[in-house]
């Protein structure tokens, strides 16, 4: 007997850890923007896996690659060789303009890469005192859920009974070039930063702030770890969001859509100056690299480099946010957004973002609040004009 979305929903309440508070929908089958629950209700996809979807469900040419690799090859740890990663290693590094790739499998595992590659840097080449480096991040960030990552969280949520916590970042307020001036001094080995804060609400920071992240990190001789883990690949209307501002980091951290949606895929991409710092035994990790990865990531670097994905999110971008522009006053106190991601603030007369985003469930648009009465917009970057409005229609209806 198949079982119904009710009973599924009630059959994981005893068995599943409870870390996260899903809309009650069970997908059962996706393609495209369009994902189709276990009684065959369809529903347009408006958050795309957090960006891990920017192609869309089931990409033809991710699947394909994908089912060519694993009639072949599949997994070979780094023990050895395999035939597919240099070619992911240079197209992936000639994509972002970087010289070298650390293949890892999630967002938090890039950016703890990215962590212990920026500290070996500060020791080994920046001549900074052994376990004296320290890391500059930003208030409201959200870079992932280990414990050295929660360690430099300001959500009391994602910390709370899970010290102790690794010493060594200094937190600093978002968009704010003076605190970070101060925070820098000669144990700085890095500023972490996300270019546009995805969690916190798509907060982006004024005109200006990333070319002085660029400028401050150069001067004072630290680097500039951009985590591009949500906002990069195509999402903003560029490759990276930090060319909106003409930037160029040390390092970038890569992961969601470099997986296509099908396998955990993510990079440390840098200057071959910070990435040569690792040597053979210092760091690794069993799925990192292996062959599917790299076949369905060089596939995806393969769409990116033809640049339609970018300019989708610029032209579409530009219908999502004479939408919203619409709304404003409408229900919608204030959006940020930036290509075709946005962060939505509703009237909390309204509702709180998790109303709004169940009431849009059943209007047929899948949604998720980030925090407050902030629901955030990130469709596959595949999504048609008309769909794009039928959901901003949805939202005006469930808004009245
Ligand atoms: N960094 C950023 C900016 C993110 O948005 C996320 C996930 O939302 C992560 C890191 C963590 O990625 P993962 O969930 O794959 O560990």
């Amino acid at each position: 007997r198949t079982r119904g979305s009710q009973d599924l929903i009630r059959a994981e309440e005893p068995v599943l850890a409870h870390n996260y508070h899903p809309l009650p929908v069970v997908v059962a089958r996706a393609e495209g923007t369009w994902v189709e629950d276990v009684e065959g209700r369809r529903y347009l996809d408006m958050l795309a896996g957090y960006s891990a979807l920017n192609f869309g469900h089931r990409h033809p040419a991710l699947i394909e690659a994908a089912h060519r690799q694993l009639d072949r090859l599949t997994l070979t740890s780094r023990a050895f060789h395999n035939d597919r990663l240099a070619e992911f290693a240079e197209r992936l590094a000639a994509l972002t303009g970087m010289d070298m790739v650390l293949p890892m499998n999630t967002g938090a595992e890039a950016v703890e890469s990215g962590v212990k590659v920026a500290r070996k840097w500060a020791y080994d080449v920046k001549g900074v005192p052994a376990d004296r480096a320290t890391i500059v991040v930003a208030a409201d960030n959200f870079h992932g859920r280990t414990t050295t990552i929660v360690s430099f969280s300001t959500d009391e949520t994602a910390r709370q009974g899970f010290g102790p916590f690794t010493p060594g970042f200094r937190i600093v307020p978002y968009n704010d070039l003076a605190a970070l001036e101060a925070a820098v001094d000669e144990t700085t080995a890095a500023v972490l930063i996300e270019p546009i804060q995805g969690e916190a609400g798509v907060i982006i920071p004024d005109e200006g702030y990333l070319a002085g992240v660029r400028e401050l990190t150069r001067r004072k001789g630290c680097l500039f770890v951009a985590d591009e883990i949500q906002s990069g690949l195509g999402r903003t209307g560029s490759t990276l969001a930090v060319e909106y501002e003409s930037v160029v980091p040390d390092v970038v951290l890569l992961g969601k859509a470099l997986g296509g949606g099908i396998v955990p895929v993510s990079a440390v991409v840098a200057r071959r100056e910070v990435l040569g710092v690792l040597h053979p035994g210092e760091h690794g990790s069993t799925f990192g690299g292996n062959p599917l990865a790299a076949a369905v990531g060089t596939a995806v670097v393969e769409l990116l480099e033809t640049g339609e994905f970018q300019r989708r999110a610029t032209e579409l971008g530009g219908v999502l946010r004479d939408g919203l522009t619409g709304l404003v006053g409408k229900g919608v106190v204030g959006f940020r957004s930036r290509g075709l991601w946005a962060g939505v603030d509703i009237d909390p007369a309204l509702g709180t973002g998790r109303e709004i985003s169940e009431r849009l469930m059943r209007e047929g648009i899948l949604v998720k609040d980030t925090h407050g009465s902030t629901i955030r917009l990130a469709p596959p970057l595949t999504i048609t004009d008309e769909e794009l409005e039928d959901a901003l229609g949805s939202l005006e209806k469930v808004l009245r």
